[in-house]
């Protein structure tokens, strides 16, 4: 007999200790005491019933109020947690206020003088006889219940959350299941037993109704499970599919997000063809390589992108696969299957890049842009220093030049000449032939006089048909030589006019300068050195037209 009880308590440690470990709130497991201190009541009931002994019929009364005892305050404890009042109670306040339960249970054990219960055999119904500790219990009862009553109404009154109401609504209904059926068991088989041939378990059947109404309340509005109503709904909101399988692939589970595309049923095995889209065949292929991989490395996490074509449109889907570990010994217990839609991520980065490009197209135009205003400018400068009827070097550029060469010639004193030139009698060629003919003329003297000329010599149109000539690192005798030559290149040249097979030549004038020496006023004064320079050229000059034109005249500066 020792040795079933024994066998009992080893069920009953085995039973606690799979609810302790296992993933249940603390309010599961203090509804968990709650209901073993229910279950105590029935079971002691029958006991005694079945014993024929008075001692024995004693003790295990004695059991069921022991149990009924604790009713209160398991009730009590059971309402504060649920109420989320479980701060207010540390384990010292818990002890303390367990006291008028424990003690009622001491009273119980004890009996002292049957103050408790008594047994008499002679009064057949009537057997069970209650003394003032048995009242107690009753009032310790009651006093629980009332305060549990009151923690629920101040708890309603507060304005919970709706989850709160709703499980304060079904302790009260509990409690009130358990409140009628101890009254009528009260009633019935104390109060007024001599008017009841028999004893009804009446407070037992409250008792499991109640607690079956507590079960079926948690069960059906999962009342406890915050935590995986928040899973689930977390799970069932995400736009990323999931499905859990178990290690042989068979589908355990899928959110929400699944369901549309899913041709399956938990409990079946999945396969690519489960999928409710249409996978073209290379996708297909795809995708059972990929499934097939997962079998040859079940511990590697996969990852595959798939894009369906669905109403004209691409969707482009990441499935991904992981498995899943026990969390002590990192065994496989299945895998976990998502479906990410990337589209979005995709025609946003699609849109990116073709803003890229059309940012890099605006780039290289801006480039070309760049290009051609520099060629425009570099066709300004040019312009502004050539002259554009003859492409020669214009006097702004020339005198710019001169003024740097110069101060550099004195510093160094570096030789260097100067030729002005004039076309003689130019007037009577425009007479004569027009202007345009006149042009014409002044052209081809500049292109007969550059091809005489040196590369580093610089050939400028001075005004009207009078042209200047710097020739740098030049002394007199080799200026002399150059002026001769340029002259006879001009009067060389033959200009055809237009007129008929009518021709012309022309002649010039020049005066040349050339400085050889250097006085201390040039360094000075670079600037005055130089219009002393022109002027003594356009001297020459005047004196080379004077003297009958078609000559030169040299001047030596210095
Ligand atoms: P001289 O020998 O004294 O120099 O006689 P000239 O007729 O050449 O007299 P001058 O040099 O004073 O006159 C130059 C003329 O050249 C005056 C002007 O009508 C003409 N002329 C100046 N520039 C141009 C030009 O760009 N084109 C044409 N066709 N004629 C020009
Ligand atoms: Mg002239
Ligand atoms: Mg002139």
């Amino acid at each position: 007999m020792w040795l079933d009880f024994s066998m009992f308590l080893v069920l009953l440690g085995l039973f606690f200790y799979v609810f302790a470990v296992g993933s249940i709130t603390v309010l599961h497991k203090i509804y968990l005491a709650l209901h073993l201190v229910l279950m105590v009541w029935p079971l002691t009931q029958f006991i005694a019933q079945t014993m024929p002994g008075s001692s024995y019929r004693l003790f295990y009364l004695s059991g069921s109020y022991v149990g009924l005892s604790l009713v209160g305050v398991s009730w009590f404890i059971f309402v504060v947690f649920m109420t989320g009042q479980a701060k207010v109670i540390r384990t010292r306040r818990i002890v303390m206020l367990a006291v008028p339960a424990l003690l009622s249970v001491a009273f119980v054990i004890a009996n002292p003088n049957h103050l408790f219960l008594s047994i008499n055999e002679q009064l057949g119904v009537k057997q069970l006889q209650s003394g003032p500790l048995f009242w107690y219990m009753i009032v310790q009862l009651f006093s629980y219940i009332l305060v549990s009553l009151i923690v629920m109404g101040y708890t309603i009154r507060r304005g919970v959350s709706v989850r709160h109401q709703m499980l304060v609504r079904t302790a009260i209904n509990g409690v009130f299941v358990l409140v009628l059926f101890g009254l009528g068991d009260f009633l019935v088989n104390i109060i007024f037993i001599d008017y009841f041939p028999s004893y009804f378990s009446i407070f037992s059947v409250g008792v499991t109704l109640s607690a079956v109404y507590l079960v079926h309340a948690i069960t059906r509005h999962r009342v406890f499970d915050i935590i995986q109503i928040v899973q689930r709904d977390v799970m069932n909101t995400i736009s990323t599919g999931i499905i859990v399988l178990d290690e042989s692939g068979i589908v355990l589970e899928f959110n929400k997000a699944m369901k549309p595309i899913l041709k399956l049923r938990i409990g079946e095995v999945f396969t690519p063809a489960a999928l409710a889209v249409h996978l073209p065949d290379p996708i297909r292929q795809e995708f059972n390589e990929f499934m097939d991989l997962q079998k040859e490395q079940p511990m590697e996490r996969q990852e595959l992108e798939i894009a369906l074509q669905s109403d004209g449109h691409y969707r482009y889907i990441i499935v991904q696969s992981a498995p899943i570990l026990s969390q002590k010994r990192k065994e496989l217990l299945g895998r976990l299957l998502t479906f990410h839609d990337v589209t979005e991520l995709r025609l946003l980065v699609d849109e990116t890049n073709s803003q890229n490009e059309l940012l890099q197209d605006r780039n290289r135009e801006l480039l070309i842009m760049q290009d051609e205003l520099f060629q425009a400018n570099k066709k300004l400068e040019h312009m502004a220093i050539t002259d554009g009827l003859t492409g020669c070097y214009n006097r702004r550029y020339l005198l710019q030049q001169l003024e740097h060469e110069i101060a550099v010639n004195v510093q160094y004193g570096i030789p260097f000449s100067i030729f002005l030139f004039d076309i003689d009698l130019f007037k009577a060629i425009n007479d004569t032939y027009g202007h345009l003919v006149g042009d014409e003329v002044i052209c081809a003297t500049v292109e007969a006089v550059k091809g005489t000329l040196r590369a580093a010599d610089i050939l400028a149109r001075y005004g009207g048909e009078e042209f200047t000539v710097y020739l740098p690192h030049t002394n007199r005798e080799q200026a002399d030589i150059i002026a001769d030559m340029v002259k006879e290149s001009v009067e060389q040249n033959v200009v055809k006019t237009g007129h008929g097979n009518q021709s012309v030549t022309v002649t010039i004038s020049m005066g040349v300068v050339s400085v050889e020496q250097f006085e201390q006023r040039a360094l000075d004064d670079s600037k005055a050195f130089l219009r002393e320079l022109l002027a003594q050229a356009d001297a020459a000059l005047y004196e080379a037209k004077f003297g009958g034109r078609n000559r030169i005249v040299k001047r030596k500066l210095a």
